[in-house]
């Protein structure tokens, strides 16, 4: 039942945003991803991508902001907000890496398989199971799920899971989604969520998917904002970097 409501929800947001493909070549690396992740924290993916801009610009390589100033790091940075905690973190994480590894190749984990990536990569402070997620899905195409603020929201305001944390969202979703279909719902979600169910004020009398959802106060929603245009925020950063 629920995974009936999923395919008719992936179908439309796809019939609304269209099917985006994921990159199979000049696909970003592991690194790449984890950076662009930490800098997308609490800002935009404009003011991220910027800020990932500025720091690939004024560093040759990861091993290059490794070995900077973490003040140099957030100079570059300071763009996207947040500059001295990502800063530092982006310099203890490479650090850390680094150290276990010898060096800041990440691509063996390319070898590995999903459980094993996230077994590895969890032990990194400040790496959680969607980023991990991203990292399969945005530097390695596995058919992986991450769940972000928006897809946590608009899935459990559509019915299809009842869960109170983005994590508990991801282990209910991530084995009825059909194969193959994972980035596609992913993005659309995104899209849509920032759009039309946006966090507060959802714009339910434009929404398209009104008849399949099960928002308690989609009605009051439906009247405030019947008439009201829908955004048009569609840049994600990992689709970019
Ligand atoms: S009807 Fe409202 S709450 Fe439901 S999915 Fe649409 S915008 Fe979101």
């Amino acid at each position: 039942m629920k995974k009936a409501k999923l395919v008719s929800v992936i179908n439309k947001l796809s019939g609304f945003y269209g099917i985006p493909f994921n990159r199979e070549t000049n696909s970003p690396g592991i690194l790449e991803i984890l950076i662009g992740t930490k800098l997308s924290q609490n800002t935009t993916d404009k003011s991220s991508f910027r800020a990932y801009t500025n720091l690939r610009e004024r560093f040759p390589s990861w091993e290059d902001v490794c070995e900077a100033d973490t003040e140099e790091i957030k100079e570059c940075i300071k763009v996207c907000g947040l500059a001295k905690t990502k800063s530092e973190n982006i310099k203890k994480m490479l650090t850390e890496m680094k150290n276990n590894y010898g060096n800041l190749d990440l691509s063996f984990l390319k070898k590995y398989d999903d459980e094993n990536i996230y077994e590895e990569l969890l032990k990194y402070d400040g790496i959680g199971v969607k980023t991990i997620s991203c990292v399969l899905m945005f530097a390695m195409q596995r058919d992986a799920f991450p769940v972000d603020t928006h897809v946590h929201r608009v899935l459990n305001r559509l019915g299809i899971v009842s869960a109170n944390t983005a994590e508990k969202t991801f282990e209910k979703t991530k084995d009825i989604i059909p194969k193959g279909r994972k980035y596609e719902l992913h993005s659309n979600l995104i899209k849509f969520g920032r759009n039309i169910c946006k966090a507060k004020n959802p714009l339910c009398g434009a929404c398209f998917l009104y008849s399949e959802c099960g928002f308690i106060d989609k009605k009051i929603y439906s009247k405030s904002s019947a008439g009201k245009k829908t955004g048009n925020n569609n840049f994600i950063i990992l689709e970019n970097i």
